[in-house]
């Protein structure tokens, strides 16, 4: 929309300082020393249209703000209500603005609906407010309570200090909104609604006419958008506000149960490392324990060679394998008085005897043969691709290597060795029954002799 021209008069400060209250958002409030608030958008306005520099002089209360307009350190103010007080020092402009006045009260009081039925309640004010300036005027008898202002007024209410406070609609909502009180309400209306205009001090007087004329150009439109901005800005970032809340509280909640169960992960992974590394080492000793196993149920524990249980399992595997395989021959011999060296000697040197023979005799076999502990002194050697003959010369070598074993300085063994050669229809276990007849043989004829079944 076009607008007309503002007609600046040659008295006309072309450079205003102005104040504002530092608390009353939405209308007006200080943040951070920057005017914020639906009077910062007038301000704007102002400026652009009429070329008015403004400069902002802060304040800390809207008290000040007054001392500082009635001092002159302040030339205008933009959004007030017209008070005969206020006029002794102030020019006003036409309401810009218009704004109801309520009561606030917790929520469990009833329904006040005017100042007529506050009765002995006591009620806060702000002080140097027009509307305090009203209630005090014709509510005497009210049991008041001066506030410095808004925000000390409804904090009064909620801590039970006052029964009620009178404040602004849009401020107190505002507040109210955006720091989630529910606890107070809206319990009525209060006195006449603000007439929210300019107010200028004596000596400039001038700029009244430049202002009404701005304020008369001020479109239904942008009054609304100026409402909006600021109460649409502070019920938005109310409601973000909560849901901000709720979706903190929800990534809060999903963060510590991420948490906690990354922690139980990370606590549960290095028990079971331990428990896993407890299982492997386990593991690698049941392996051993079952190698040991094993070779205590093939082998004999003092000599460590095959044990008759082996021999007899190892051989019903191979036994039809065994015949095909060219000649088959049984070495069976038996230390020559054996229990006189136990005797004599002691036990000990009697297992040293039964070690030592084992240990030189495997040495002096190969692959063909296989070299059992029959029973306590006896053995039996298996000779597999050996026929009797062949036997009888292994048999003498191990028997000069045993005569050559050293127990003690003059004590030595000897054996009596029966060999017997397996025929083809008879079973080996038939066979060593022949060769250990043949060895009785040798112990009968004297010992320390080989014979061979015939
Ligand atoms: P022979 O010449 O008639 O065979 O007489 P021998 O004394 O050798 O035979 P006998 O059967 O009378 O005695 C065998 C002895 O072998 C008895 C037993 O104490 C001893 N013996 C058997 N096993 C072991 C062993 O593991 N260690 C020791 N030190 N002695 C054993
Ligand atoms: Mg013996
Ligand atoms: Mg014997």
């Amino acid at each position: 929309m076009a607008q007309d021209p503002i007609t600046i008069q040659a008295d006309t400060p072309l450079k205003i300082r102005y104040c504002i209250d530092p608390d009353w958002h939405p209308y007006e409030s200080l943040k951070q020393n920057i005017h914020t608030g639906i009077s910062s958008d007038f301000i704007a306005m102002l400026t652009q249209r009429t070329g008015i520099e403004t400069e902002l002089i802060p304040t800390n209360s809207w008290l000040e703000t007054i001392e500082l307009l009635k001092s002159g350190q302040c030339d205008l103010t933009p959004i007030l209500n017209k008070t005969t007080e206020r006029e002794e020092f102030l020019y006003f402009s036409e309401v810009w603005y218009r704004a109801p006045n309520v009561l606030l009260s917790l929520k469990d009081e009833p329904f006040l609906q005017g100042l007529e039925n506050i009765e002995n309640r006591t009620v806060a004010m702000t002080e140097g407010y027009r509307i305090t300036e009203y209630v005090l005027k014709h509510y005497p008898d009210i049991n008041a309570s001066l506030v410095a202002n808004e925000v000390e007024g409804i904090n009064a209410v909620i801590n039970n200090e006052v029964d009620v406070f009178i404040g602004s609609m849009l401020s107190t909502n505002n507040y109210i909104q955006s720091n989630g009180y529910d606890e107070i309400k809206i319990a009525g209306w209060a006195g006449p609604e603000d007439l929210l205009r300019v107010g200028v001090t004596k000596q400039n007087q001038a700029l009244i006419p430049i202002i009404d004329q701005f304020i008369a150009q001020i479109s239904e439109a942008e009054q609304i958008n100026m409402f909006r901005k600021w109460n649409n800005v502070s019920y938005i970032d109310n409601t973000n506000y909560k849901l901000t809340k709720n979706i903190t509280l929800f990534f809060s909640v999903l963060l510590m149960t991420g948490f906690i169960y990354h922690q139980l992960v990370r606590k549960f992974n290095k028990q079971l490392i331990v428990q896993n590394k407890q299982l492997e080492s386990l593991k690698t000793k049941l392996i051993k324990t079952n190698q040991e196993l094993l070779f205590l149920t093939h082998h004999d524990l003092l000599t460590e060679i095959y044990n008759r249980h082996y021999f007899n399992q190892a051989i019903s595997n191979e036994e039809n394998d065994l015949s095909q395989n060219g000649p088959i021959s049984v070495v069976f011999f038996d230390i020559d008085h054996f229990k006189s060296i136990n005797d004599i000697h002691g036990h000990s040197v009697g297992d040293m005897a039964l070690k030592k023979l084992a240990t030189t005799i495997k040495g002096l076999l190969d692959e063909r043969h296989t070299f059992v502990r029959w029973g306590g002194e006896e053995f039996i050697v298996l000779c597999r691709k050996t026929n009797k003959r062949e036997a009888n010369l292994l048999c003498q070598n191990l028997n000069n290597h045993i005569k050559n074993i050293v127990l003690e300085p003059d004590v030595k063994i000897t054996c009596s060795y029966g060999i017997a050669e397996k025929l083809s229809k008879e079973t080996i276990m038939q066979c060593i029954e022949r060769a250990d007849q043949a060895m009785y043989q040798a112990k009968t004829n004297g010992r320390d002799c080989i014979i061979v079944a015939t």
